[in-house]
């Protein structure tokens, strides 16, 4: 989808929301529009001495909550509208969890499979200078995403410390745990899904015990919700990566997937004592619960009435479109939206951000259990609101996100 359409789909949803919130048009046309984008070309000296240009962005959406917080992505098809729509989500997904933020994106425009380990350090430390004048530890907060990593997090961290004069952890999140990151940041999304499929399921009167999963993507999100659902008595029956799928409907064994076939060349795929399928076949299997932890648009109006899970829990961003949504609500399928279901991520680095300012760090579990409190207490918000409003609990989402961020643009007034 080109980013002109991602932006279009967030402004969808966000008209959507205001429908059912009787928002002022002049606060709903700031809400529709980012506070900051900025965009930087800058040049690279490659390994072979030629000079290649790269396009840029950072684009903060909304201050009225604190400052901006969001991913930075490396990958050749970003553009400022699509970082524009991605940051506005993040700002929902700040609000509903009721985090301190509004919400930021950046994107470079590059295919990091084509450069080495130095150009690749080059290439971010002098996209962080260039936009050192829009991010800060109290004003916009980066963090991994799609093509980054906790080694990016920490050349971003070196390069602003080094011109600051002295180290700045607090600038960015997703660093690696020796340099200021945080206890239960690789695991927090996976095990913020799996409190909100907890949750859904104590909504159906039962628990996640003997309930048939299948998981999409067995990446940090995928893996670790499968391996925590498998922990709470669930069978995992399918689960898939880019390399294929696979199913038992006795139940598949996720510690020895996680370690012995997950990231190493075949992929899970190489697992014998299964079935193998496509990744279309799994998302349409038997099952009680359905996890979409890959990629984008997985559930869309070709498959949606093929899905026979009663719940979808989003750990990935966007796996479903809007016209999968409708018909899943009219099959009565319960989704639980990424913007509430994947935000232990940000939570947990939330908790980083905290920690680094405070030069004070907590045990791991003192943050899976403060993970746990607010990912209960943000799912119990989107409950409450969903029954309030008769929606659908992204719609509910959604309107807990943008209440928010216009009560306190409201409170805040408008300067000057
Ligand atoms: P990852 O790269 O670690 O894993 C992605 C997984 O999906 C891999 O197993 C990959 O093989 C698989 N995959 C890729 N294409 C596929 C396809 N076509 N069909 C099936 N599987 C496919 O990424 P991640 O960090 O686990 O992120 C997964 C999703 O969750 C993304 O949408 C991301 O935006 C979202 N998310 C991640 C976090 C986080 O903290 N990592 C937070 C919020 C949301």
């Amino acid at each position: 989808m080109s980013g002109h359409l991602v932006l279009e789909m967030a402004r969808e949803q966000l008209s959507h929301a205001t429908k059912h919130l009787d928002l002022d048009e002049g606060l709903h046309a700031v809400l529709a529009r980012p506070k900051r984008a900025l965009t930087v070309n800058f040049p690279v000296v490659m390994d072979d001495g030629r000079v290649e240009v790269y396009e840029g962005y950072r684009v903060q959406h909304n201050t009225s909550r604190g400052p901006t917080k969001g991913g930075i992505r490396y990958h050749p098809d970003v553009d400022v509208e699509e970082t524009t729509a991605l940051a506005m989500w993040m700002t929902w997904k700040c609000a509903v969890a009721n985090l301190p933020y509004g919400g930021a994106k950046g994107s470079v425009k590059v295919d990091t499979k084509k450069l080495s380990q130095r150009e690749l350090e080059k290439l971010t430390r002098r996209f962080a200078t260039e936009i050192n004048i829009v991010v800060g530890e109290r004003s916009d907060i980066p963090a991994p995403d799609i093509g980054t990593n906790a080694q990016v997090m920490a050349w971003f961290m070196d390069t602003i410390s080094m011109q600051a004069g002295h180290t700045v952890p607090g600038v960015v999140t997703g660093k690696p745990i020796e340099l200021g990151g945080s206890e239960g940041r690789v695991e927090a999304t996976g095990r913020g899904v799996i409190v909100a499929a907890e949750e859904a399921m104590k909504g159906f009167g039962g628990t996640l015990s003997g309930q048939k999963v299948v998981v999409q993507g067995f990446g940090n999100v995928g893996s670790i919700a499968a391996l925590l659902a498998e922990e709470h008595g669930a069978i995992i029956t399918g689960v898939s990566d880019a390399k294929g799928a696979i199913y038992n409907p006795k139940g598949l064994p996720m510690q020895e997937l996680y370690h012995k076939y997950s990231g190493k060349d075949g992929g899970i795929a190489e697992y014998k004592d299964c079935e193998k399928i496509t990744n279309e076949e799994l998302l349409e299997l038997p099952c009680d619960i359905l996890i979409p932890a890959a990629i984008a648009q997985q559930i869309h109006s070709g498959n949606a009435d093929k899905i026979k899970a009663k719940l979808v829990v989003e750990g990935a961003n966007g796996p479903t479109t809007t016209d999968a949504d409708n018909i899943m609500s009219d099959k009565g399928i319960l989704v639980v939206p990424d913007i509430l279901a994947n935000g232990g991520g940000v939570i947990v680095s939330y908790f980083e951000w905290v920690q680094d300012l405070q030069n004070f760090f907590w045990e791991e579990a003192e943050i899976n259990q403060k993970l746990t409190r607010i990912m209960q207490r943000a799912y119990s918000d989107v409950d409450k609101t969903m029954k309030e409003y008769k929606t659908d609990m992204r719609t509910a989402a959604l309107i807990i996100g943008v209440r928010r961020v216009s009560e306190a643009t409201v409170r805040r007034g408008i300067f000057p």
